[in-house]
């Protein structure tokens, strides 16, 4: 294993917030970092170190493929002082996944836990120490072989970067509105749909420029092959509630495995839901809705935690839960998650890795 190197590293005396904060457009001083090259033996020189721009050729092959992943997790300040990181093992293992669908090379996960402790605690002052805020977490990694022949790159960066944030919601809680699309699809079978990898937001971009011209904030996603099977919510993961049960999509390849989604899962097992992970037709939705059995549906990921639908367009019919409030299972999930984040609630899950 590589020992972790700090240049030059300070902690400034007194970090300066912004009054307010944008979603990832702040960054704190310090990042992670640490290359990779196959004629090296690997990765070498971990370091944390200051953020700053990034030297590469034209011809990185990042710029003309695209073998760009990345992930997103949080680090909250707890209500008695300590800082607490959300299931960041999840994170690091997805992050594995997604590095060997797409020909990357994989790390060692207990060494860049190690430098992500590092960095946090170096950071934590960055945390905002004002309710609902935390420090979004952001691992990327990309290939940098300068070259234009299609093949797996032999050279990589993997960097992390840390983003003090304000709540999601910064007026509460608020529903919004989705279109479903079959027009487009996100993910096709046997593709990279359960990669986070950078080229599956760019071709959902048009999907979702499309339904803000309409009127509505996200899109809902079908199933590649048929547009019949509900997939996700714009960049979450969906949950529907029927009057006597709770379902999400199972896990096909084309889903991107939610650490949210999990631990919504788990959460509402042990609650007594008949909770089940399977095939949603979204005519079956439509025909739930028409007999009064659809309760409430929300999507589920790390920056929102829950997010409710006020109203789910599907062709001519218009679904309308509550414009004003969200739905009460999504309100109790979000009161549970945040409060174990925050320490309100005890980690009875053991969720929780501390920054000592
Ligand atoms: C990141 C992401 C999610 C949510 O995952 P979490 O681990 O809960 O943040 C869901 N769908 C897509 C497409 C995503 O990129």
């Amino acid at each position: 294993m590589n020992e972790l190197l700090f240049d030059t590293v300070e902690k400034e005396s007194k970090v300066e917030l912004p009054e307010n904060l944008i979603f990832g457009r702040t960054f704190t001083t310090h990042m992670f970092e640490m290359n990779y090259d196959s004629a090296k033996g690997g990765w070498y020189s971990p370091r944390i170190t200051k953020v700053s721009n990034i030297n590469m050729s034209p011809a990185a092959m990042v710029l003309h493929y695209g073998q760009a992943i990345f992930e997103g997790l949080k680090a909250f300040n707890q209500v008695d002082g300590k800082v607490a990181i959300f299931r960041p093992d999840k994170n690091l293992e997805r992050m594995n996944n997604s590095a060997r669908r797409l020909c990357m090379p994989e790390f060692d996960t207990s060494e860049v836990m190690n430098a992500l402790l590092e960095l946090v605690k170096l950071e934590k002052d960055w945390i905002p120490p004002k309710p609902g805020h935390s420090l979004y977490i952001r691992p990327v990694m990309f290939s940098l072989d300068p070259f234009l022949g299609v093949r797996p790159s032999e050279t990589y960066k993997l960097i992390i970067l840390l983003s003090p944030v304000g709540p999601y919601y910064p007026e509460g809680f608020k529903p919004v509105p989705i279109m479903v699309t079959d027009k487009y699809v996100r993910a096709a079978a046997k593709g990279v749909g359960d990669c986070k990898c950078a080229g599956n937001y760019a071709s959902s971009l048009l999907a979702q420029r499309e339904a803000k011209q309409n009127g509505y904030s996200q899109v809902l996603w079908l199933d590649s092959i048929e547009q019949k099977y509900i997939e996700e919510v714009g960049t979450m993961n969906i949950f529907i509630q029927f009057k006597d049960e709770v379902a999400t999509p199972r896990l096909t390849g084309s889903i991107l495995p939610g650490v949210t989604r999990l631990s919504v899962l788990t959460i509402l097992k042990d609650w007594g839901y008949n909770v089940n992970e399977r095939d949603v037709a979204i005519e079956e939705v439509a025909e739930a809705y028409n007999n009064n059995n659809l309760v409430e549906i929300f999507g589920t990921g790390t920056a929102a935690v829950i997010s409710s639908l006020s109203k789910l367009k599907y062709n001519d019919l218009l679904m309308n839960f509550n414009d004003e409030e969200a739905g009460e299972l999504g309100k109790k999930l979000y009161a549970e998650i945040t409060g174990i984040q925050y320490g309100r609630i005890e980690d009875r899950y053991n969720w929780l890795t501390f920054v000592k």
